[in-house]
């Protein structure tokens, strides 16, 4: 298995948002993706699980198949308005194996519970989605990658509004997956969170800042580093060149 950032560059209308990213992932461990607002974290997850594509480089994911990854996005990018419950949500999460509309099984329902339970929502699996606290909604898409089983678990800003219980359960469950030998990759804003569950870290600044143990990575002058190189950067930023030779 092999997650790597091949001189990877991701544009919108030609205006590159991750710019020549190189480098690999620690399998089994927990990596932070760290930066500035804008610096280009959530259109690296996007690119990895597949739903940008990249205009030159790749992103490497040897021996993982579609089914392997969990992709949790920025809650602002969530509709809740959808008339499901929690049950219906978290049983998404068997698609791979139920198919998209296969009956879910006992076994199936039974897991879909287990997961409710280790997330601390037992009894709530008949609720609407759309009545659920930010918190309790966030247990419910964690309750989805339990049931999952992904082995790379991609989070972008999972405890963002998220109370402070919610997050230290959930992150114990960050905890869980490394110990079964999960890759997990969040993009994260809490400098305590990441130290405390973290070991490697990814600052972005538009380019890979600094890539690396987190102690080695999240210094003061790489900080401020990521935050002179995304400010430099603009919508008006020129299109990529070197880009268009390597396409
Ligand atoms: P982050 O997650 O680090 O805050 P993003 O990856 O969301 O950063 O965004 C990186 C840059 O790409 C920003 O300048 C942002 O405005 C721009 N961007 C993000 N999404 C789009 C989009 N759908 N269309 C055009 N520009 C976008
Ligand atoms: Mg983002």
């Amino acid at each position: 298995m092999k997650i790597a950032l091949k001189n990877l560059t991701v544009s919108y209308q030609r205006h590159p948002a991750v710019h020549h990213a190189s480098g690999e992932f620690a399998l089994g461990d927990a990596t932070a993706i760290f930066g500035p607002n804008g610096a280009g974290k959530s259109t690296l997850l996007k690119a990895m699980m597949g739903a940008l594509k990249p205009d030159a480089g790749s992103v490497e994911l040897s021996g993982l198949a579609v089914r392997d990854i969990a992709y949790l996005p920025q809650q602002s990018e969530i509709d809740r308005s959808l008339p499901v419950s929690v049950t219906d949500l978290v049983a998404t999460g068997l698609w791979h194996e139920s198919g998209a509309f296969g009956r879910m099984g006992r076994t199936g329902l039974a897991r879909v519970a287990h997961a409710l339970e280790q997330v601390g929502l037992t009894g709530f699996a008949a609720r609407p989605i759309s009545a659920l606290s930010s918190g309790q909604f966030q247990r419910v898409l964690f309750a989805r990658i339990l049931v999952q089983d992904a082995r790379l678990i991609l989070l972008d800003e999972p405890f963002n509004a998220v109370d402070a219980k919610t997050t230290f359960d959930l992150l114990e469950l960050v905890r869980q997956w490394k110990e079964e030998g999960r890759t997990v990759i969040a993009v994260l804003h809490d400098y305590e969170q990441v130290r405390a569950y973290f070991p490697y870290t990814l600052l972005m600044g538009r380019e890979v800042i600094a890539w690396g143990t987190t102690e080695t990575v999240l210094t003061d002058a790489n900080l401020r580093r990521a935050v002179d190189r995304t400010a430099s950067w603009h919508d008006k930023a020129p299109v990529c060149h070197t880009d268009e030779e390597a396409a």
